[in-house]
């Protein structure tokens, strides 16, 4: 079982004008077709430049192309919109795609979008990037949530939506603290303590997000696995997860690998290699049980709490 809470294919792949069936990049049906089991997270990525009418422009035209990517590949991928869905699609051998939208400009300052978010089958919103937006402001700049943010939690929690604080600046997740109700996510984002980029979490606010039931997706960015990049490998992804336990996270460690998204160490530059970090951690001398819970299980798991 192979859960990934985030990539950036889908945006890419509409520049492109590419196939979800076979390209160049990191991630294809093709490259996962050899995955038992495998649910890709699809983030339609929002640039930080965009607002109102474009922004919601962008989307649409995203998630169109989305959609026909599926309808073209309906044999080998489906959209899952809750945990049954991507169960349906194991049991035909099948891939689960799962629909989010990393960057909170997509709802243009109206509340009313949030819902409609829901009804195209978004999972997840990444309350920003890395700059300002209507919602809150990423890791470059110093705001907090705004009240609009504020809202647009209680919105998203209400709708089925999970709140993620990947690329949210510190002040925008204490303000969250005090707003959410339901768990929240980091679906790629790794632990400061281990490398230092302000991309990645603090202690705190990792063991914070297990406390209320979230979870967080190792995210295999050379930049946020080792504080000189270039050293950037396996035994880095061993060294969030092994402080992720300590920190008593075994059941909120997931993979968030950021594929197409960033420059990642060599041999993982693909989906199949998902397979090959399964193998990695396993030979390192984690537990079978706990590998299979980080593949997979306690995304699973997650979703489960967050959608049934
Ligand atoms: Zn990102």
């Amino acid at each position: 079982m192979y859960v990934d809470l985030h990539s950036d294919t889908i945006t890419v792949l509409n520049q492109n004008k590419g196939s979800l069936a076979r390209n160049g990049l990191m991630v294809s049906l093709e490259k996962g077709a050899a995955l038992k089991d495998w649910a890709q997270t699809y983030a339609i990525f929002m640039p930080d430049s965009l607002r109102g009418a474009e922004a919601v422009a962008f989307y649409e035209d995203n998630l169109a192309f989305f959609r026909r990517q599926l309808e073209e590949n309906r044999s080998r991928i489906s959209q899952a919109r809750n945990l049954d869905e991507i169960q349906r699609a194991w049991g035909r051998g099948a891939s689960a795609a799962i629909l989010a939208v990393e960057g909170g400009s997509v709802l243009a300052g109206d509340l009313s979008r949030v819902e409609r978010l829901a009804e195209d089958g978004v999972k997840f919103l990444t309350l920003t990037w890395n700059g300002k937006n209507e919602i809150a402001s990423g890791n470059v700049t110093q705001e907090g949530l705004s009240g609009f943010g504020r809202d647009a939690v209680k919105e998203l929690e209400k709708r089925g939506i999970a709140v993620d604080v990947s690329h949210l600046n510190d002040k925008g997740f204490d303000d969250l603290v005090h707003c959410a109700k339901k768990p929240f996510m980091a679906t790629h984002s790794n632990l400061r303590a281990v490398c230092g980029h302000k991309r990645n979490l603090t202690d705190d606010q990792f063991k914070e997000i297990v406390r209320r039931g979230g979870i967080v997706g190792i995210n295999f960015c050379k930049a946020f696995l080792n504080d000189d990049k270039e050293k950037a490998g396996f035994p880095d992804l061993l060294r969030h997860i092994e402080r992720m336990l300590a920190l008593g996270g075994e059941d909120a460690i997931a993979m968030g690998s950021d594929f197409d998204g960033t420059t990642v160490p060599e041999g993982m530059g693909s989906v199949e290699n998902l397979a090959d970090v399964e193998s990695y951690l396993l030979q390192a001398g984690l537990g079978e049980k706990q590998v299979e819970k980080i593949m997979g299980g306690n995304a699973c798991a997650f979703l489960r709490r967050m959608w049934d």
